[in-house]
């Protein structure tokens, strides 16, 4: 079942002793955040009772609202804020500080709230990076990675690449120009010459040394009739396939993946792991990965 939407205008002071956290976004009906947070803090209270104080919402935010929100939010007695479509980017003005890896991606998931403001972080490459090794028990850097897609995932995905070190990277999207655009940032933010951005859709790397990661960034697989961003059988090899779609849990990429024996996944860790990232940067804990999975299985199956 889905948490409660709340509007700003609905929300009350919160008393002294709660912390608020909060998820924001347009349209933020469908968002599973809250479950998985409130089952993580659960596990926290065991240990200490005030994380019973810790409560997770989703607020509804429209973009021309988001200045007067962060500090209403604050005032109410928000600590920390999850956001998503569409104020990724458009949050940086309101920030005091921003974390160096965020500012290379040029885009924050999670902000906490210190004495002198908003401070900035992302958390999805870190997701991004733990799924991978937790399905694949490959770091991201035991690949050459080819991206698919151009918008704020692939911007995620590309930035934990260059992080990580990977050697060989190639970047493909559906318009190129966003791709040259993307690859353009990293290459003067971070003085990196490794991204091969692909005009048409062929196997970059040929016969590689290193298994081959193909990711897939774009938003093709979120409805059940969407095709394949890509046709996995031109590549000579196996490649392994994170397909960063989780509902529905099975893309035709996938299906795709499983008929040619490639190592796939669905994008459910990497939710979880940015999700675990996120609280433990509010709390400052080690948060419970399982649990939080658990309830996104259990949210995504009702
Ligand atoms: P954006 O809207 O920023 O980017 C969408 C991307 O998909 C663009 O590159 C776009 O290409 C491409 N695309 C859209 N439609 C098509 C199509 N018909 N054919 C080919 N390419 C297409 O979205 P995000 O980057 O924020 O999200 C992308 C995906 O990643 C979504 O499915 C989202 O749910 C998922 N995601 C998953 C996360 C997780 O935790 N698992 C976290 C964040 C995102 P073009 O530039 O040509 O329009």
């Amino acid at each position: 079942m889905l948490e409660e939407t709340f509007l700003l205008d609905q929300l009350c002071r919160l008393q002294s002793n709660e912390v608020g956290l909060a998820v924001l976004g347009y349209p933020i009906k469908h968002s599973i955040s809250p479950q998985l947070h409130t089952a993580a803090l659960e596990v926290l209270a065991l240990g200490d009772p005030a994380f019973a104080c810790w409560n997770y919402r989703k607020i509804e935010v429209p973009p021309q609202h988001l200045s007067t929100a962060l500090p209403r939010l604050v005032e109410l007695g928000f600590r920390g804020l999850n956001l998503t479509i569409p104020h990724k980017v458009e949050v940086l003005p309101f920030l005091s500080c921003i974390d160096p890896q965020a500012e290379i991606m040029g885009a924050v998931n999670t902000l906490k709230w210190e004495n002198n403001g908003w401070h900035g972080y992302n958390t999805d490459g870190f997701g991004l990076s733990l799924a991978i090794r937790n399905a694949f028990q490959k770091s991201m850097a035991d690949f050459d990675v080819l991206v698919l897609g151009a918008g704020g995932a692939a911007r995620a995905a590309v930035s934990q690449c260059l992080l990580e070190g990977c050697s060989r990277l190639a970047l493909y999207n559906r318009s190129p120009a966003r791709a040259h655009a993307l690859s353009q940032t990293f290459l003067q933010n971070e003085n990196h010459s490794s991204i091969t951005v692909l005009d048409s859709l062929y196997d970059p790397f040929g016969e590689n040394e290193q298994p081959l990661l193909v990711i897939n960034a774009t938003s093709l697989g979120l409805r059940t009739d969407d095709p394949a961003p890509i046709d996995l059988s031109i590549f000579a090899g196996h490649p392994h396939v994170y397909d960063m779609v989780y509902n529905p849990p099975a893309t035709r990429l996938l299906a795709q993946a499983k008929d040619l024996e490639c190592p796939h996944v669905n994008g459910l860790g990497m939710l979880v792991g940015q999700a675990a990232r996120s609280l433990e940067i509010w709390t400052g804990r080690e948060v419970s990965f399982d649990a939080m999975n658990q309830a996104a299985l259990a949210a995504l199956a009702d």
